[in-house]
């Protein structure tokens, strides 16, 4: 203690060493001040608190005394490196006709470090940094609820194909990119402006004030061409691009929910048109969303009632007409009763995430059919089934198909057809998943070979038992030299890696001939010889499209031209 107080004299000398005591060990830190703000007591808790600082909380003791109450209040000792926090009460006493001030202090650093960490996660994204989505929404909300309503505007930013740069370039560069990201548009943006991380690859910008439409589509294209640069990530040069809807209130809504569904819908226009551009939000585009709601709805219904079944289309050995194999090509049964090819609604089931569970349907009737396969095609007809890109490249998804091809007790019969991006990807399909399938005697075939992004060369690291020649290629093939020189290429080298050839899409005598006399191509597919067919159909029918020669093999095919054959289905 540094003062004897005047009268420490009249209290008993056991009962003043037992306070004194106590006061010492006392965890929190008390302090007596006078009226000039001089110590004139500290405990050993508060020597301990101050001990080294120069900087002791401020506080104005004769303000303090003036207001004769007790007061309570956080205060800070900036000591250089290490801040800390503490919980303080002041209380101003009279002790012998003198004013003083008693303060008794708790160190709450540890909890103040907690809840500003908890502070941080529940309104920041760690990765940028930037404001979350609740920050945007609560400060969008503040403005609609602003006395003096004006003009602002939402803006919804996505990156185009992010998770093709996270494939090709791995998770770190993917990460890298997005503060990249954050930080181009922090640094373009107005002090009265916002912008947060919503999720993964999305970005809202919150522009107030904004004068009109115009104005605010100028600033987006800077922003557009300013991300368009390239970012230098771990020595490579990586380009991206966004695509950005933007909503202005009050013109496209009043909620906070509104704008933000207008601003997606207008990014939603861009993503599927150009991308790398912006687009501000009309009621046309409304109109298409809620067809498009539309669509989804009832393929999820489809979904749920199991409203799929499977068209089987023969691959067929060009000189014997044998059928080699089928390939399932998946059908829906709309609302109405009609037939739809997968060209309506494949693309779409990728994109809801939905194509998982069609691709299992799929094989279920694959395998309830397999007796009828086998009547109609032959027992050693292989079975082809198609897996999107995005499939292929899902570990867990191609473990659970693996192991529904292996319960199917041939798993060798099936062959998993899929684009050439699946191995372009950076997903290790041919590294990890394919494997798999191999271990199982599931063969691999590439479709559509041609129009996607590999070129000839890359053929060569790809490990595959089949290729199919787009039918792009095929379509008038004897009267196109340039395409009967790629195809020849493709032949060759396809042949040097002791992968079969398929031409797909023959639709003509004249085609068929030109890969007879002038391609050493065996098999093929195509309306020449059948369009798919419902195995339904060929029950209740006579299957007269089959020619009457069956051997042990296979089975062998004329012409569908010369067949009864209708098939009811909707075309691509
Ligand atoms: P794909 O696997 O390349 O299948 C060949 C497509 O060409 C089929 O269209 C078939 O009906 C059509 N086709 C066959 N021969 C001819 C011909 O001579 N001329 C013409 N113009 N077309 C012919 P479909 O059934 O509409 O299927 C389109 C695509 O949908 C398929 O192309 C495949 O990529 C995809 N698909 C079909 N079933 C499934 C499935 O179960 N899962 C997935 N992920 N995709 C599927
Ligand atoms: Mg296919
Ligand atoms: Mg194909």
């Amino acid at each position: 203690m540094t003062e004897q107080t005047a009268d420490a004299g009249a209290v008993r000398p056991a009962a003043a060493a037992f306070a004194e005591r106590i006061l010492q060990e006392l965890p929190a830190a008390v302090t007596v001040q006078d009226e000039s703000g001089r110590l004139i007591l500290a405990n050993d808790a508060a020597a301990r608190q101050f001990r080294g600082t120069t900087n002791r909380p401020d506080h104005d003791v004769a303000a303090m005394l003036d207001g004769g109450r007790t007061v309570t209040r956080e205060e800070r000792i900036d000591d250089g490196a290490a801040a800390r926090a503490l919980l303080t009460v002041h209380k101003p006493v009279e002790f012998g006709g003198r004013k003083l001030l008693l303060s008794s202090s708790l160190d709450i650093s540890e909890q103040k470090a907690i809840e500003d960490d908890l502070f941080r996660r529940a309104y920041f994204d760690e990765l940028t940094g930037l404001p979350n989505r609740s920050v945007i929404e609560r400060q969008t909300g503040a403005l609609l609820h602003d006395t003096m309503p004006h003009r602002f505007a939402l803006a919804f930013l996505d990156i185009d194909n992010f998770k093709h740069i996270n494939d090709y370039y791995g998770h770190a560069v993917g990460d890298a990119l997005l503060v990249g990201f954050a930080k181009r548009l922090a640094l373009e943006l107005r002090a009265t402006d916002l912008v947060s991380r919503i999720s993964g690859d999305e970005f809202l910008l919150l522009l107030n004030p904004v004068q009109s439409a115009a104005e605010v589509g100028e600033f987006i294209e800077f922003l557009l061409e300013r991300l368009k640069a390239p970012f230098y990530i771990d020595g490579s040069e990586v380009f991206a691009s966004a695509s950005i809807g933007v909503s202005l209130h009050p013109d496209h809504g009043r909620s906070y929910d509104t704008l933000r569904q207008n601003a997606d819908i207008a990014m939603y226009r861009v993503k599927s048109a150009t991308k790398g551009a912006h687009a501000i939000f009309d009621a046309t585009m409304e109109r298409e969303a809620n067809e498009r709601m539309a669509i989804e709805q009832s393929l999820r219904q489809a979904i749920l009632d199991k409203r799929f079944c499977c068209a089987f289309q023969p691959k067929v050995d060009i000189r014997t007409r044998e059928v080699k194999g089928i390939e399932a090509l998946v059908r829906l049964r709309d609302d109405n009763g009609v037939i739809q090819a997968p060209g309506t609604f494949v693309d779409l089931a990728v994109q809801l995430g939905l194509i998982d569970e069609l691709t299992h349907l799929v094989l279920d009737e694959i395998v309830r059919s397999i007796d009828l396969i086998d009547v109609t095609f032959g027992a050693h007809a292989s079975i082809s089934i198609n897996v999107a890109a995005k499939q292929a490249g899902n570990h867990e998804f191609m473990r659970a198909f693996s192991k529904a091809l292996a319960a199917t007790e041939c798993p060798t019969r099936f062959i998993v057809e899929v684009t050439e991006d699946a191995f372009v990807a950076k997903t290790h399909f041919q590294t990890e998943i394919l494997p798999m399938l191999r271990a199982i005697g599931v063969r691999i075939s590439i479709d559509d070979f041609g129009i996607g992004y590999s070129s000839l060369s890359a053929l060569a690291d790809i490990t595959a038992d089949e290729i199919k020649i787009d039918r792009s290629f095929i379509t008038d093939i004897h009267k196109r030299p340039r395409s009967q020189g790629i195809l020849k290429a493709i032949e060759s080298l396809s042949e040097a890696l002791g992968m079969t050839v398929i031409a797909e899409g023959i639709e003509t005598f004249e085609e068929l001939a030109y890969l007879q006399t002038m391609t050493r191509i065996r098999y093929a597919q195509g309306y020449y010889f059948s369009k798919p067919i419902f195995l339904e159909e060929l029950k209740s029918s006579t299957p007269a499209f089959i020619g009457g020669r069956s051997t042990e093999s296979g089975r062998h095919l004329e012409p569908a031209r010369t067949s009864s054959m209708r098939s009811t289905i909707s075309r691509r």
